[in-house]
């Protein structure tokens, strides 16, 4: 009896959290352009008389972009980075917050072969999941194309083997991405020969999500240094990788109007290197965003007032409200958050301008009631919203371990209730707690039996 109240509870968890909002875009080719420092390439573009930066000329013109994101606050190198573009996570615990909301990779070289996110990160993560999971839970196909050979600890991840179940209907399947390249050619070592495999599968057979490595800037950097002409040079390189892709948007009604391109970097560096997390140089990238749905030249700080700050020249940790622009944007493709991620709430970025003047912007809110408490046995859990979004509701024990998802997907503004009964916890003092809209609330629940 207490199961069936249970599963019905669950069920309507279920019905009142259907997948996400309006989709942008059919395709994204995310790209992230390994050692990219962004003033560096914001001075190659602004003194540019011949041509030679047209394509991030032109993502300027035609998207939104700041030369101002944050790459992770204590991690500025190629591998603990990209986890965390892909898990959405910290490298490391944030100060005063949970220990399971990093993904604590921090290996950033050749994994061993038995190596994933999950058995060799955060010990308090069973399961580190990434774009990659929700992309392809969703029925999206996924590829990645990697030019330093580290990265197949994404492929090791999320196989076959070590990929979690998809609960979500159809099956599609433990493999979360269908295909892993990588390739490096060149001294320094470069990614055109990559590049070329990347045209040719998008131009023949498309991934839905594409996550694209370029390592060019970073081989020149270690080799000539940060801002030197070979340096220069790699950013003429990229510069045409990108103008083959938006040169095939243009030309293949695939493509047109239905893809999103997002440029970023994993770091920048300055001298020969980029170790040092604390150095602006190292800290400071770019984000650019391109394509179906983007407002063209336009400043994505502006855009998005009301979710992110420009950090000006700080580094902000973890525990500030509003977070410099970071990481992915899966809602470009209307997909969820990832699952335990943290950085940048929904990853919601607004890529467009509001349809009309806002005229009142009313305070977001939210509220969470438990009645009755202690639980007797089954308690109702009361939350209202001011507007809608997205709602991570969660039972945890009083050490922090989550025990219970109850929601986990987009709700209406107004007033919802979930009915909570779960005859397999152990009597004690649990937490409730409710995300939502940028704001966090918790309230201590004591089960007895
Ligand atoms: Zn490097």
């Amino acid at each position: 009896m207490g199961w069936k109240i249970a599963l019905i509870a669950l069920v309507a968890v279920l019905l009142l959290a259907p997948v996400a909002g309006a989709q942008d875009a059919d395709y994204v080719i995310f790209v992230s352009v390994d050692g990219m420092r962004a003033d560096l390439l914001l001075d190659l573009v602004n003194n540019d008389s011949v041509g030679d930066f047209d394509t991030f000329r032109r993502l300027i013109d035609e998207g939104a972009t700041t030369f101002n994101a944050r790459t992770d606050y204590t991690h500025t190198v190629t591998i603990p980075n990209h986890v965390s573009m892909a898990t959405a996570r910290p490298v490391l615990q944030p100060e005063g917050q949970p220990d399971n909301v990093h993904h604590g990779y921090t290996n950033n070289g050749d994994p061993g072969a038995d190596e994933t996110l999950h058995n060799s990160g955060n010990p308090n993560v069973d399961y580190v999941a990434s774009v990659f999971d929700v992309a392809h839970d969703h029925g999206l196909s996924t590829a990645m194309y990697a030019s330093k050979s580290k990265f197949i600890i994404f492929d090791q991840s999320y196989d076959e083997d070590h990929g979690a179940a998809d609960l979500i209907l159809p099956d599609d399947g433990p493999d979360k991405i269908d295909t892993y390249v990588y390739m490096e050619t060149g001294s320094p070592s470069n990614a055109s020969n990559l590049h070329a495999v990347v045209m040719s599968d998008l131009a023949g057979n498309p991934a839905r999500y594409n996550f694209v490595h370029y390592r060019d800037p970073d081989s020149a950097g270690h080799a000539g240094g940060w801002g030197s002409e070979v340096w220069n040079n790699s950013i003429r390189a990229v510069n045409d990788y990108l103008g083959d892709i938006l040169d095939l948007i243009d030309s293949d009604i695939t493509f047109q109007g239905r893809t999103t391109v997002i440029v970023t970097a994993d770091h920048g560096g300055s001298g020969s290197g980029h170790g040092t997390a604390t150095d602006p140089f190292n800290y400071t990238i770019p984000f650019l965003v391109w394509g179906a749905g983007v407002e063209a030249g336009t400043d994505l700080y502006a855009l998005n007032a009301t979710s992110r700050q420009d950090p000006g020249g700080g580094r902000p940790d973890y525990n500030e409200t509003l977070q410099p622009i970071r990481h992915g944007a899966l809602d470009l493709l209307g997909l969820p958050p990832v699952s335990g991620s943290i950085i940048n709430g929904g990853q919601e970025l607004v890529v467009r301008l509001p349809p009309s003047p806002v005229v009142e912007v009313p305070r977001r809110s939210t509220t969470l009631a438990l009645y009755p408490n202690p639980a007797n046995p089954a308690t109702s859990i009361d939350f209202t919203l001011s507007e809608s979004g997205y709602v991570r509701l969660a039972v945890y024990t009083v050490s922090g371990r989550r025990v219970r998802t109850l929601a986990d997907g987009q709700f209406p503004a107004g007033g919802h209730s979930v009915q909570f009964r779960d005859p397999a916890l152990a009597s004690g003092v649990y937490l409730v707690r409710l995300e939502a809209l940028g704001i966090s609330s918790g309230e201590k629940l004591l089960i007895l039996k």
